[in-house]
């Protein structure tokens, strides 16, 4: 009898020490499930997670360096005559005409984010409306925005190949209400890319002056993934070879500012060859510092 009694008793605290362990793997279990998933429905909201991070935090996320418009305009037109040019260091400034794309666009947006580093994205302002999110993520991730026209149209902003200052102007007017309506009212640029590049037109002196009354600096690019082509005759290969011959060409190579568009699915395939080759050149990232204001609201 006494026998039997330990035995039970033995049964007993077994059973007991195996509910109990497998009881707090159940509450772990149960008290983590609900966290992760707080966390994973609250990501993708950018409304709530702009209000939470100012700007400069999403930026130190991102392995970046944060130069003004004025400086790298300097860079690109006088080279390593500029008396600041970096003879020292290399720096890669990543720029993306003509979105906001939600396909191609969001893609960059992820990958840049995957590598830990950012780029400027000059969106047109007709596209923007439908797209607010967007606009906001790729700032959230510690990218830049500078300002590339509302219209996007060459006979509006240049009639007969030559700049309308007035024309340029008012078009920009509308494109700032636009973000205003996106990032708050005391939203600032400090960059503007002329649509096909300031390269490409004349008589843009008045135009630059009154941009420069807005703060704006225009900036172009010296390496070009060249994807302004047709879709059909783009691949991944075209651009590469496009991004090692014209940064094997250009003279001064320390600071490259290269230009892309988010329109083309072969450059958003791209992107991660293009970070991998300059990163293994030894360069560094840049972005423009723009805009300003968009996280005091
Ligand atoms: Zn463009």
């Amino acid at each position: 009898m006494q026998r039997k009694k330990v035995r039970f008793y033995l049964c007993i605290s077994l059973l007991l020490f195996v509910f109990l362990v497998f009881f707090s793997g159940c509450m772990t279990g149960r008290l983590s499930i609900p966290i992760g998933h707080i966390k994973h429905r609250a990501y993708p909201k950018a409304d709530a997670l702009l209000e939470a991070l100012p700007a400069f935090q999403a930026r130190e996320k991102a392995s970046v360096k944060v130069y003004s418009a004025a400086q790298v305009q300097e860079w690109l037109r006088y080279g390593s005559k500029s008396s600041t040019y970096p003879h020292d260091k290399k720096i890669v400034f990543i720029t993306v005409d003509d979105g906001p794309n939600a396909k191609h666009g969001m893609s960059m947006i992820e990958t840049l984010r995957r590598y830990n580093v950012a780029a400027t994205f000059f969106y047109i302002g007709g596209y923007l409306p439908k797209n607010e999110n967007q606009v906001k993520l790729a700032l959230e991730y510690g990218n830049s925005i500078g300002l590339h026209s509302d219209s996007h149209n060459y006979r509006y902003l240049y009639p007969g190949r030559s700049g309308n200052a007035d024309a340029v102007i008012q078009d920009l007017k509308v494109l700032l209400q636009r973000y205003q309506a996106i990032l708050g009212e005391n939203v600032a640029f400090t960059v503007y890319r002329y649509p096909g590049g300031h390269m490409s037109w004349k008589n843009l002196g008045e135009a630059d002056q009154r941009l420069a009354n807005f703060g704006l600096t225009w900036l172009d690019w010296n390496v070009s993934t060249g994807d302004s082509v047709r879709e059909d005759s783009l691949s991944v290969e075209v651009i590469m070879n496009n991004v090692r011959g014209t940064t094997e060409r250009i003279g001064d190579k320390n600071v490259i500012v290269l230009l892309m568009h988010e329109t083309k699915a072969a450059t958003a395939e791209a992107l991660p060859h293009i970070i991998e080759y300059y990163s293994g050149l030894g360069y560094e990232f840049g972005i423009l510092d723009s805009p300003k204001g968009w996280h005091e609201r």
